[in-house]
């Protein structure tokens, strides 16, 4: 028989794609209402939580309802549910459903919302504007020479010296290995009270953090030593993964104003704010999903002309005018899109090898902003 997924296990397939140690700390992401044991019969994925939204958590029981930004982002001193964020944990909790928060931990992530809407806008090459790391270890064992490949597979398979396009990557060196078994040993080689010299190999592979525990006890289950000698040693800076903003090459030299049609037309934005003079060529340019706006000088470093991005004040603009920087304001909605999509596919696809098949839908969330017809600006 087999069993229903659970919170837990959508939790766990969500942090291998946002692992929640790449949030920012005044972030809150995971789960925030409901239980890791609920039962889980359908997926929503929605950028966050709008009366829409809680509409369709009564649809279905046992919904998993997954939103980039958090409901409870400030503690709440009260569940009043004659307030809004009340309310709203309320209509959660009555659905049957759980609500889980994957934020900036998706913004960084690799193919989260900076790559997803880099992508979007045709960004060249796009690269971190700020890059961000996770912990990784180097581990090493000792293996005699004719159970290296054993060991070294053993160790592969549970993830070891693997990366985003590389796996199976080690590296070994020969050596010897002394010991003396005492009473009661069953050594694999050489006999008690003996002392014993052998020629084996020295054995490294790079072990992304969370996957340590698990080569760990591949390396001691294949291991042919009764007790094996190993280390781990931390890897300074961690190992690069993602970050906040991307940079590259814009699709096209054009004028800025070309370039923001561009960037209305790939984002299906109704319309879009441009900061800064739109005749200038954008030759590279910067992109950042939702609130860029503490990126700007970063985006200027990296020889950018223009940053796509949203919730652009007029302290910004002027900051973005000082650094000879183009911006164009697409709509923190429009430019997190892509993301909120990325996101349910790759949902999606981690959850196809699930025992029950879930089902895993996206809703659009309508902008708050609508646009009254614009008149050219008259300068008072
Ligand atoms: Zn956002």
């Amino acid at each position: 028989v087999s069993e229903a997924i659970r919170v837990l296990d959508v939790l766990r397939r969500l942090d291998r794609l946002a692992p929640p140690d790449l949030a920012e700390s005044w972030d809150r992401v995971g789960l925030q209402v409901g239980r890791p044991d609920q039962a889980v019969a359908r997926v929503i994925v929605a950028l966050e939580v709008t009366d829409d939204v809680l509409a369709e958590l009564g649809v279905q029981q046992d919904t998993l309802l997954v939103t980039h930004h958090p409901l409870l982002f400030r503690p709440l001193d009260a569940v009043r549910t004659d307030r809004p964020e009340g309310r709203q944990v309320a209509a959660v909790l009555a659905a049957g459903a759980a609500l889980v928060a994957c934020h900036t931990n998706w913004d960084k992530a690799p193919g989260g919302t900076d790559d997803a809407l880099a992508e979007a806008l045709g960004i060249i090459a796009p690269r971190p504007l700020e890059g961000a790391s996770r912990p990784a270890f180097g581990v090493w064992t000792m293996v005699p020479e004719d159970d290296l490949d054993t060991v070294r597979e053993a160790m592969a398979e549970a993830g070891a010296g693997a990366s985003a396009r590389y796996r199976r990557a080690s590296f070994s060196v020969g050596g010897e290995s002394t010991f003396e078994a005492l009473a009661g040993a069953q050594p694999a080689h050489g006999a008690v009270g003996a002392f014993t010299l052998r020629h084996e190999r020295r054995l490294e592979m790079v072990v992304d953090g969370e996957r340590l525990a698990g080569v760990l006890r591949a390396l001691l289950a294949a291991h042919p030593y009764e007790e094996p000698a190993y280390g781990v040693v931390a890897l300074h800076g961690g190992w690069p993964f993602g970050g906040l903003g991307r940079v590259g090459d814009w699709p096209a030299d054009e004028p800025v104003a070309a370039a923001a049609e561009r960037v209305r037309e790939a984002l299906g934005a109704q319309a879009v704010r441009v900061v800064g003079d739109a005749r200038r060529t954008v030759r590279r340019a910067a992109s950042v999903g939702g609130s860029g706006r503490s990126l700007l000088a970063r985006a200027a470093a990296a020889g950018a002309d223009l940053v796509v991005t949203a919730d652009i004040g007029h302290h910004d603009a002027r900051l973005a005018e000082a650094l000879g920087l183009a911006v164009v304001d697409a709509g923190h909605r429009e430019t997190e899109a892509p993301g909120v999509h990325a996101l349910a596919g790759r949902l999606r696809a981690a959850l196809k090898d699930a025992d029950v098949p879930v089902p895993v839908d996206q809703l659009a969330v309508a902008s708050p902003f609508a646009f009254a017809a614009a008149r050219p600006s008259q300068g008072r």
